[in-house]
């Protein structure tokens, strides 16, 4: 599966907003947003034309791919599964990308971005109830615990992140134990709870076509 590569703020900048992949970095001047907030590449500021309609809705798609950095297959199939499902269809899209592992992981202080995040699963250094698991998608449950595997403890980039969250509001859906670096899932998710600047709407159009 390709994998996106090249810097991630450049992303933000396609996007024209900071979309907070870089953790501590997002919240100073040298964040480019601040300095350079038009598209990259030759032409970025040149690119002034308002968007609209399909363009708008496939825009709407490609920033939450890349908040929680999933691939185009991958995010197709949780739509898919959403559509399938009882309930709201773009919300129970973005529930199933907010209980992903390597969310969840951000989500409780445990790396200050998501790709620190899901570093930190793809290297085993995260347990769901006491067993390794090193799948970034994997879909947290009610009452599971995930926490940083004993090993792994002592990593230099558990204290940065737990000094970078202490700034940001932990979500009420997770129990969170930072001095311990684990926590627990208390509920799933719900809409409110989801504070991403994202119109889900757009994008349940967009695949509805
Ligand atoms: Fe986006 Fe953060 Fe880079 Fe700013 S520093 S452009 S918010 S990833």
């Amino acid at each position: 599966m390709a994998r996106y590569t090249d810097p991630v703020c450049r992303l933000c900048r396609r996007e024209g907003m900071k979309l907070f992949l870089k953790g501590a970095k997002c919240f100073t001047d040298k964040c480019p947003i601040e300095k350079r907030n038009f598209a990259p590449g030759q032409h970025g500021k040149d690119r002034k034309a308002k968007i609209v309609g399909y363009g708008l809705q496939l825009r709407e798609k490609q920033k939450t791919k890349r908040i929680y950095f999933t691939q185009e297959g991958q995010f197709r199939n949780y739509f898919e599964k959403a559509a399938r499902s009882k309930g709201v269809t773009g919300e129970l899209l973005l529930q199933q990308l907010e209980r992903r592992l390597d969310n969840v992981v951000y989500r409780m202080g445990l790396g200050s971005s998501r790709r620190q995040a899901r570093q930190l699963v793809r290297h085993g250094h995260v347990a769901v109830n006491g067993r390794k698991v090193n799948i970034p998608s994997y879909e947290v449950s009610v009452g599971e615990e995930i926490a940083i595997r004993e090993g792994s403890l002592k990593l230099a980039i558990l204290e940065q992140a737990k000094e970078f969250a202490s700034h940001q509001n932990a979500p009420t859906w997770l129990e969170i134990d930072r001095d311990n670096y684990k926590g627990r899932v208390l509920s799933l998710p719900k809409r409110e709870d989801i504070n991403q600047p994202v119109n889900e709407q757009l994008i349940v159009e967009l695949y509805s076509k």
